[in-house]
């Protein structure tokens, strides 16, 4: 709320010349490697069925699921708690951390707990959120937004992560280099050293989940950079804050994905690291496990039989990189932790479509369906973009049959009204007759193809007085 919508935030968005030349340079490199990778399977179409088949079986069933996965979580030494919102969630998490006694967390792995805004909550309870993932870490030390699901800092570039570095660092703890060039491995010292302080003071991590296996009780994280697992690992309290659309029914079903989404993403074979941890372990990582199942808006998504498919994405971010409009607006006009075609059907459904930038969404896009093809779990997000304009465009004229509606709702709520509304139909009816009628003004698509029933010429009311008098 209280964003601008999208054509006015890319407007702005469209006259930064390095941020278009960034993106161009990073959405077709990640681009082109996708399509070698995916090239080198020729079971891949079987694949994105299977990606597909195994999010649906999870969706269709899904308060079997998750009442399984807390039963396998708790059986192993976790502690569940359930969020309907973002304000519940952000509740949670900060009670937990206050009851660590620490002014800091470490975090990881976790565009859900941007979605509700928790560093802002935990700043307001005075506790430190410090981002571990390297694009992460960008964006936090830039006073930033992420721009990209798997690149949140997809919009800058060396230099400027460089300048960010030597001006923010020391302000936050271990300060860059003097002599810090803009060379990628000693930006990525900077930054591990920077980290790594953090990393073995902090009590509390905060992570989210990629999947969550409900037979086994088990969250992954899959991630190219190890700082999850340090995350997931070192601190003695993890809180995973995990949207409840996550849930895969059992390990088998990991697999598809665990080859699905690194292709898509990155354009790896496989994900440099894959975590995953059920529960606790004596004297082995995190000895207490808080598992957040966060709703926020989704099961009103999964209500809806064709809006549903967007619960499958699995936040690869292949359909970003190949968006003609993304390529060119970047990541914060969007208005959401979620950008691209996938925020421009999944942000309405999620928030409604009241805000200014939430109605505007759907139309952010070509519908040249890009986005459905490389998708590797087959959201239809050209159909879904389709389905939403319908309802914006409904929302904002009121059609004929929704004002119709309106004032059969006015004059049904008052029986003197019905009762002068009975009296002109049969009027119109007795002045009829026998005849027809073929065509109503202003409706005349409507009635080509019927005829509208003739009024009575009296109501049931004057019928059963007459008939029955006071019986
Ligand atoms: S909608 Fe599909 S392509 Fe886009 S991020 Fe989600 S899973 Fe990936």
């Amino acid at each position: 709320m209280g964003m601008p919508s999208f054509p006015e935030a890319a407007e702005e968005a469209l006259g930064r010349t390095q941020q278009r030349h960034n993106l161009h340079h990073a959405t077709h490199t990640i681009r082109a490697k996708r399509a070698g990778v995916v090239g080198e399977l020729d079971d891949w179409q079987a694949l994105r069925t299977a990606g597909a088949d195994a999010k649906d079986e999870a969706l269709a069933h899904l308060a079997d699921y998750l009442e399984q996965l807390e039963e396998n979580l708790t059986a192993n030494g976790a502690t569940v708690h359930w969020a309907r919102d973002a304000e519940e969630a952000n509740r949670i998490v900060t009670g937990l951390v206050r009851a660590k006694e620490t002014d800091e967390v470490v975090k990881v792995k976790s565009m859900t707990t941007q979605e509700i805004e928790l560093n802002e909550a935990l700043r307001d309870a005075s506790i430190d959120a410090w981002e571990t993932d390297l694009a992460e870490l960008i964006v936090q030390l830039g006073g930033d937004l992420p721009s990209h699901i798997l690149v949140p800092a997809i919009h800058r570039n060396r230099s400027e992560i460089r300048e960010i570095f030597l001006r923010e660092m020391g302000a936050v703890g271990r300060a860059a280099p003097e002599d810090l060039t803009d060379d990628p491995a000693r930006l990525a010292e900077a930054a591990r050293l920077h980290l790594r302080e953090k990393f073995l003071r902090a009590k509390v991590g905060i992570s989210g989940a990629n999947f969550a296996i409900a037979d086994t009780g088990s969250l992954v994280v899959v991630e190219s950079e190890g700082n999850g697992r340090m995350c997931l690992t070192l601190p003695e309290t993890l809180i995973s804050v995990v949207g409840i659309e996550k849930v895969l029914p059992s390990w088998d079903d990991l697999a598809p994905m665990l080859q699905l989404l690194p292709r898509s993403s990155t354009g790896e074979r496989m994900n440099p690291y894959t975590s995953t941890w059920t529960g606790t372990h004596d004297g082995d990582g995190p000895q207490e496990v808080h598992v957040v199942l966060l709703d926020n808006g989704r099961t009103h998504v999964l209500g809806d039989s064709i809006g549903r498919q967007a619960l499958r994405c699995i936040r690869c971010s292949a359909c970003l990189n190949v968006c003609p409009v993304y390529e060119r607006t970047g990541g914060h006009a969007y208005g959401s932790v979620y950008p691209g075609p996938i925020g421009a059907v999944l942000n309405p459904q999620l928030r409604g479509t009241a805000s200014e930038v939430d109605k505007s969404l759907p139309y952010a896009s070509t519908l040249c369906g890009a986005c459905y093809e490389v998708c590797p779990v087959k959201i239809n997000i050209p159909e879904l973009l389709v389905k939403l304009r319908g309802e914006v465009a409904d929302q904002e004229r009121p059609s004929a049959e929704s004002a119709a509606m309106a004032a059969a709702g006015w004059v049904l709520s008052d029986p003197r009204r019905l009762g002068a509304a009975q009296k002109a139909a049969n009027s119109v009816g007795r002045l009829l007759g026998d005849r027809t009628i073929r065509t109503v003004p202003g409706m005349g698509a409507w009635t080509s193809a019927r005829d509208v029933p003739t009024p009575p010429t009296e109501s049931f009311r004057q019928w059963w007085a007459r008939e029955r008098g006071t019986q």
